[in-house]
């Protein structure tokens, strides 16, 4: 397994749209490894391709306490088929918005239907956090980011805080 980098807002790729993926084979396997191993270590309880840079329809979760043991689930093109009309709020997070959170409203229960890591096609009625962590990560597949349901202003200032952030990454490369 090898752990790949995650690609950081503004980014252009962070807003297209991710290609279903046509069938579960070895190397598929290889990339679900690697993003696991790099949500681990970042450390995060989502990851979707698109913020490894790869526009797969591929989502990796893992939302157990580090006690408990690991509980990984991989999303293959997964699809919400129901949304509640109950919503709940979390104060969500983003492996490529490092450092900002922001109270985030969704339906409150989701059921996706979506392919597993051996290819099997399955179904999973999900609430509390797991529903707002996957609908995080499939708006990821889309191409939309949790800042987008901020108001304007406070989506802005999010903004121009990471382009500062990357800049100043930059400078201690350099
Ligand atoms: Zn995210």
């Amino acid at each position: 397994m090898s752990k790949k980098k995650i690609i950081i807002e503004p980014d252009n790729i962070l807003r297209e749209k991710s290609e279903p993926i046509e069938k579960v084979d070895d190397e598929l396997k290889i990339l679900m490894d690697d993003m696991l191993e790099t949500m681990y270590a970042a450390p995060g309880i989502g990851l979707a391709a698109v913020q490894v840079g790869i526009l797969k329809r591929l989502i990796v979760i893992d939302i157990s306490k580090n006690d408990e043991g690991k509980d990984p689930l991989f999303l293959v093109n997964p699809e919400i088929i129901f949304r509640s009309k109950k919503t709940s709020t979390y104060e969500e997070g983003c492996l490529s918005l490092p450092g900002h959170y922001a109270e985030i409203e969704r339906p409150a229960e989701c059921h996706i239907n979506y392919i597993d890591y051996n290819g099997k096609q399955k179904n999973l009625k999900a609430d509390g956090l797991l529903a707002t962590c996957i609908q995080h990560e499939i708006d990821h597949l889309d191409g939309v980011l949790f800042i987008d349901y901020l108001s304007k202003l406070k989506k802005d200032m999010i903004l121009k805080k990471l382009i500062k952030h990357k800049k100043e990454l930059k400078k201690i490369i350099l």
